[in-house]
């Protein structure tokens, strides 16, 4: 039963809102209740669809044993773990975002980060280290690479399972179909939410409110309107839900808009996806692996450095460079020599691919391409490797190629060992950057840089930590630093009304 009351009402069921939830629930005789507008088997946001994988600061493998204390000492010997210290997390937001990070949430997001991930684990959530993906084995050792160690075990779908177990065990009720429509509000805060419960208009009164509904990249309008023209066009890479509700809330009742409304976090996605996320592939339609070959256009041009940095710094920004090619598509190409690299999504039923024993034949099959351009440019890229310089997966290894328009930085090898591979792909949006101004605890300010009593945001839809790009996993993090700090300051406000 929709309760009439409760102290604190949490929009959203992801990670970010899950979070708020157990965190809120912590403050004694705080009753929470959690609104998701999905039905159960769809619920979970764009938490669901990911692989888990989570960015997070950590002094070495001592730490990373504390957090994952199933790491056996055999996995220990055959792997390099290095560090990812609180600075290069630092390093990273800033490098990516163009130094324009909020240093307020940015400082919470690093210093917060290894020590939320212990406070998961306390309720329930197992972590493992992300071998397939984040680490390559060169001379028998794994070399973790890019900041990014760890994912939650069973990936999205484990997550939210964890999430919803520890609900469960603390008596948090989640309803789904449950659609929160706006915000009761006067001039002394936020009183409730209106919400169609299963086909039916109703009030919850409450005391504070986290607003954890995700960002508007499921809204092909505003993608327009904030975006730009063409992005109505982009497949949705997760949930078809998150189609900024609480962000459009929160303005209704004038809180003040943050961050890059124009940017967001986009890839490279299969041509022939669906619209939106289908959660029986969850993230398989991504095509990560670009650094090791090259993408062409339709002009069968090269149009972007593949090679720039560990795909985990561009691939953010990578679905709108190709987003803004012709036709809004690209093909990767790769050949044997670097096929046993590519990741399982590769490998995936539902892949837009083609193959063939020469280059002649494989860019004829590349649906929409010039083939002769294709072939040309093939030949160009191949002339132009630096081969004299070792290739090296694990490190950014400086092989790149020398006299191209658009050069390649890393990895580059030439493609002339058959079988050739080439697999079709077009933007792929996974959520949007701009969203609500909050303070230091979460609190969602004005127009006016004042406080809203009684409102809380987290996750996707708050603004200002990330612009132009990301570095991978920083999502989940960020939904977890800010949703225990909303769920906290919400249960603590509560407390005190
Ligand atoms: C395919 C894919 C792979 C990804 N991989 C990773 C990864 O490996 N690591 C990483 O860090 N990030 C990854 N991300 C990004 C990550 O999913 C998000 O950053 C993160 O999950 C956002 O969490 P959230 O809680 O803010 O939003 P969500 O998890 O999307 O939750 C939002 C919730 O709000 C609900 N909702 C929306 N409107 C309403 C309303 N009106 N009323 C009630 N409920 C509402 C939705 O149904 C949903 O439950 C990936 C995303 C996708 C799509």
């Amino acid at each position: 039963m929709l309760p009439d009351s409760c102290e604190v009402v949490v929009v959203g069921a992801g990670n970010a809102a899950m979070c708020a939830a157990l965190a809120a629930a912590e403050h004694e005789g705080v009753r929470v209740a959690v609104l998701e507008r999905a039905p159960e088997e769809e619920s979970g946001g764009n938490t669901r669809f990911t692989a888990g994988a989570i960015r997070c600061a950590y002094n070495g493998v001592d730490d990373l044993r504390q957090l994952m204390p199933d790491l056996t000492d055999e996995e220990v010997a055959r792997t390099d773990f290095g560090t990812y210290t609180e600075d290069q997390f630092f390093d990273d937001m800033a490098r990516v975002t163009e130094n324009r990070t909020d240093p307020d949430l940015v400082e919470l997001l690093v210093r917060r980060s290894y020590r939320t991930l212990l406070w998961l684990r306390s309720k329930g959530m197992r972590f493992a280290p992300i071998y397939g993906r984040q680490a390559f084995k060169v001379d028998g050792r794994f070399k973790f690479w890019g900041g990014l160690t760890v994912e939650a075990y069973g990936g999205g779908p484990g997550m939210i399972e964890a999430h919803k177990r520890a609900a469960q065990q603390r008596g948090i009720p989640i309803f789904y179909q449950a659609n929160a429509l706006s915000l009761l509000h006067d001039d002394d805060g936020v009183h409730g939410v209106k919400v169609r419960y299963q086909g039916k208009t109703r009030t919850i009164r409450c005391r504070a409110v986290v607003l954890a509904a995700g960002g508007f990249q499921a809204n092909p309008e505003w993608r327009t309107r904030y975006l730009g023209p063409g992005w109505d066009l982009a497949k949705v890479r997760g949930t078809r839900f998150n189609t900024g509700d609480g962000i459009r809330m929160a303005l209704e009742i004038g809180a003040g808009p943050c961050g890059n409304w124009s940017g967001c976090h986009a890839v490279g996605w299969d041509r022939n996806a669906p619209e939106f996320g289908d959660l029986a592939v969850g993230d398989g339609f991504q095509k990560h692996s670009y650094p090791f070959g090259i993408m062409l256009n339709a002009r069968g041009e090269r149009f972007v450095d593949e090679g720039a940095d560990f795909r985990n710094y561009t691939y953010a920004k990578y679905g709108a460079v190709i987003l803004s090619q012709p036709s809004q598509f690209a093909w990767q190409i790769f050949d044997r020599k670097v096929t046993h690299l590519l990741r399982d999504e590769y490998r995936i039923r539902q892949v837009t691919k083609v193959s063939a024993d020469t280059l002649e034949a494989l860019v004829a099959k590349l649906d929409d391409v010039n083939a002769a351009k294709a072939l040309e440019t093939i030949q160009q890229y191949n002339a132009a490797v630096r081969t004299n310089v070792p290739f090296n997966p694990n490190v950014k290894d400086g092989r790149g190629t020398q006299g191209l328009a658009v050069p390649k930085s890393n990895w580059a090898n030439t493609i002339d060992e058959p079988p050739f591979e080439a697999y079709a792909v077009s933007c792929g949006i996974t959520f949007t950057f701009g969203g609500l101004r909050i303070t230091t605890d979460t609190q969602v300010v004005d127009t006016d840089g004042a406080p809203i009593p009684g409102l809380y945001a987290a996750g996707e839809l708050v603004g200002g930590l990330f612009y132009f790009n990301y570095p991978g996993g920083t999502g989940l993090m960020s939904g977890a630093v800010f949703g225990r700090i909303a769920g906290d300051s919400a249960g603590r406000a509560a407390r005190q009304a």
